[in-house]
């Protein structure tokens, strides 16, 4: 347990532990929400010469400019709140150019913390206090280095050494091992530790599980079912990042040249149950070319008919080949809710009608989109053998 490094990026927050980083979309408290497609490798950044590939020490947010810190070197950024920006010429750098007293962090930091006018690092039992502007090595004040028992955090908390530190707002955050402190403070000084600190890291909901999504398509994959594909995939990895299931996408296969799947295009669901697959359920979906036991497949189709009326979709499956069969339809949340089967949700009741404001609604008359997922479904779906754990 425990992170690297945490950056502040305006809404995003990045966060860094070993080889990988997570991207999350939040407000100045709160965990917020990861963002679709995390985690994700730091060589993602093309940051020169594979510098922190492998890790980071510290990062630092300082306006226009980002500062990632990695053994005795760091490099400067010029980027924006998302995106990996542009290593200014001259980087990687040695730390020692920021001229710290005494030999201060000259061989590498633990963790940075903007904070307006001044900047804080800290190594080991130590940190020092620099007034800075967003560039520049800027002034380390006097008096520093000095302990960060001076910062009279709760029961110890941190006195040996923190891993990052992150400022957010009126609100300044520090890590260490599988815990972490929320601090209410201004620029200077140690402020307050807000009540109910330290706190497990795991409240940040970091911790994902993911699933990945494969299509093979009976129609021909034109422009109008590749847009299809494109926008129920979207809405669906939207939807369920904030359920902690992190969608990922697997290959699309065009199977319209196969003229023995023609006899599927009007694919008979039967009474589209739930376990109780149909000969051309188990015709279509041994078809799993690129997918691994957990995957889901979901087949595009022409039409679904069966007994049980107008159906633009159906989770009936053959035992142990998770996946869907829908038809290329406008209603943007119809893969989600197919998924949603796959994954073990069932229909919420028809009463009270405001249900509809949920994704297992049993039509796609969804009401008050993007349509709801209770914590409860959330909880079912974790629990799926198929959403699998992807630890950060
Ligand atoms: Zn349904």
């Amino acid at each position: 347990m425990g992170i690297d490094a945490a950056l502040f990026s305006g809404p995003k927050c990045y966060f860094f532990k070993g080889a990988r980083y997570v991207r999350v979309t939040r407000g100045e408290t709160g965990p917020g929400t990861v963002d679709p497609g995390y985690p994700a490798p730091i060589s993602n950044w093309g940051w020169p010469s594979g510098f922190g590939a492998s890790g980071i020490d510290a990062a630092l947010y300082s306006g226009s400019k980002a500062y990632f810190f990695k053994g005795n070197r760091y490099i400067r950024v010029t980027r924006g709140e998302t995106g990996s920006g542009t290593v200014d010429p001259g980087y990687p750098a040695p730390i020692s150019n920021w001229g710290w007293p005494s030999g201060f962090g000259v061989n590498g930091i633990d963790a940075a913390l903007y904070s307006g006018s001044k900047t804080y690092f800290f190594k080991g039992d130590r940190y020092i206090r620099v007034s800075r502007g967003d560039t520049g090595p800027g002034t380390v004040d006097p008096g520093y280095p000095a302990p960060i028992s001076n910062w009279g955090w709760p029961s110890g908390f941190g006195a040996n050494g923190i891993d990052a530190a992150l400022n957010s707002g009126s609100k300044t955050y520090f890590f260490k091992g599988d815990r972490y402190i929320r601090v209410t403070r201004g620029e200077t000084g140690p402020g307050t530790v807000d009540p109910g600190y330290p706190a497990p890291i795991s409240n940040w909901g970091w911790d994902r599980e993911f699933i990945v999504v494969h299509f093979k398509s009976l129609l021909k994959v034109d422009s109008a079912v590749q847009d299809f594909i494109d926008d129920q995939f979207g809405a669906m990895r939207d939807l369920f990042t904030r359920s902690r299931v992190d969608v990922r996408r697997g290959s699309t296969e065009d199977l319209s040249g196969d003229s023995d799947l023609d006899s599927l295009l009007a694919l008979d669901v039967g009474a589209c149950l739930l376990g109780r697959p149909t000969e051309e359920h188990e015709e279509l979906f041994a078809h799993r070319d690129g997918a691994a036991d957990t995957d889901l497949v979901i087949y595009i189709v022409q039409t679904l008919v069966g007994g049980s009326g107008n159906l633009v979709g159906c989770a009936t499956h053959p035992s142990g080949k998770p996946g869907a069969a829908v038809v290329v339809t406008s209603s943007r949340w119809l893969l989600a809710h197919e998924v949603g089967h796959v994954l073990s949700l069932r229909h919420v009741p028809r009463t009270p009608t405001t249900n509809s404001d949920f994704l297992m609604w049993p039509n796609t008359g969804w009401t008050n989109v993007p349509p709801d997922v209770s914590t409860a479904e959330t909880t079912k779906m974790l629990d799926s053998a198929l959403t699998r754990p992807d630890p950060f």
